[in-house]
């Protein structure tokens, strides 16, 4: 059932359709089965539900540590006790032709060892970001997936969300001029007591969760790399949330076109935003990184206007889901494979150097 072979067989079957990315896919006999891995507070309220809404993929398996979990989602979502899965069992996966990829949605510092054991167990595999707490692991998942001949996506849904992927559009192509400068800022107050405050399970702290956005999105809208990174950290020690992770970095990138990113990330302020200034005006974008309901204005030669888009088709997730199946379909590789997550973790890592060492880092040379 879950050879090439035989999905390639159903495409040459099948009819053409419009993938996320533009491209024209055609819709296989069946869809690219997922096993959701880690079922929390992600994975159960966003991306299960959003099967639903996918053309190319559907859920067929859980892989959970709690027993109740995997009954109760098994019963929700119609997933039989065969396709259940303790972490334990977890390699078992490789008896199961329904399971093509794998979805990781555990804990940072979880998401390299399952990726890698999944690529092992000859599954494609989807990550969430960010996507593992060092460059060392992502270049170990990188090399697993190549090795197993098998394609690793990273879960950065902002670029299957239509005002996002408009910004990158209107950014690149000079709409408000050549950009000069680029504001991003992500935080949330965090709550107590939870893995994202523990530096063993997340890796460290506001920076890998939600300042990845901040970064992820100045690469994103600008389509380059950044050459430099300077980076200030401010932490209150003595709050019990921040004992072993950091509250807030302000951080600075400059790109080899002259591009400057001035970006946020916190842990006890909220924030979701970005702007793009360009010669003639700017793009905004807030709130830019939501679960939904973005809003876009946009400023050029003197004129402030917000823009919308339409609100039917596909969202963001189930755009993502489908985007890995497509690949997997087509034989193309993914526009947010590892190399991508990758890139994001060699900054995060310049950026706390920076911050420990109080001086400008250079990357990459
Ligand atoms: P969560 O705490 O709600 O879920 C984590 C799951 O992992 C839980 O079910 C927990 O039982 C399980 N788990 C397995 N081993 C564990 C261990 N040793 N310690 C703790 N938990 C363990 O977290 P979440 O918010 O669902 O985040 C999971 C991943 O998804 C993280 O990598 C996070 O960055 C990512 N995420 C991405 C987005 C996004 O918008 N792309 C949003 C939220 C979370």
């Amino acid at each position: 059932m879950g050879s090439r072979r035989e999905i390639l067989a159903g495409v040459g079957a099948g009819m053409v359709l419009a993938g996320i990315s533009g491209r024209s896919v055609a819709a296989p006999s069946r869809r690219i089965g997922y096993a959701i891995v880690g079922l929390g507070s992600y994975a159960t309220r966003q991306i299960m539900p959003n099967f639903a809404g996918c053309d190319h993929a559907r859920l067929v398996a859980l892989v959970s540590g709690t027993p109740a979990k995997l009954e109760q989602y098994g019963a929700q979502y119609g997933i039989p006790p065969t396709h259940r899965y303790s972490y334990a069992d977890f390699d078992g996966i490789r008896d199961n032709p329904d399971i093509d990829a794998v979805y990781i949605v555990l804990p940072n510092s979880l998401h390299a060892e399952y990726s890698i054991r999944a690529a092992r167990a000859g599954k494609h595999v989807m990550c969430e970001k960010p996507m593992a707490v060092s460059v060392a692991e992502c270049s170990a998942m990188i090399a697993a997936c190549q090795q197993a001949g098998k394609k690793l996506m990273i879960g950065y849904r902002s670029r299957f969300e239509p005002y996002n992927r408009l910004a990158i559009d209107l950014a690149r192509s000079g709409h408000v001029g050549p950009t000069r400068l680029i504001t991003a800022e992500h935080g949330f107050a965090i709550k107590p007591d939870q893995w994202r405050l523990d530096r063993p399970l997340s890796g460290g702290g506001s920076m890998m969760d939600i300042g990845i956005y901040s970064l992820n999105a100045a690469r994103y809208l600008t389509g380059e790399e950044p050459v430099a990174v300077s980076a200030v950290e401010s932490t209150d020690r003595s709050d019990p949330r921040f004992r072993t992770v950091e509250d807030r970095i302000s951080f600075m990138l400059r790109f080899p076109s002259g591009i400057i990113a001035n970006c946020i990330s916190s842990y006890s302020s909220n924030h979701n935003g970005y702007r793009v200034i360009g010669t003639q005006g700017w793009i905004d974008m807030e709130p830019a990184t939501p679960y939904a309901g973005q809003a876009m204005s946009i400023r050029k030669d003197g004129v402030t206007a917000p823009r919308t888009l339409p609100t039917t088709g596909k969202n963001q997730f189930a755009g993502q889901l489908d985007h890995l199946a497509e690949c997997i379909i087509d034989g193309t590789t993914p526009i947010v494979a590892g190399e991508e997550g990758m890139a994001d973790l060699r900054v995060i890592e310049a950026i706390y150097r920076s911050a420990t060492e109080r001086r400008e880092i250079r990357i990459g040379a």
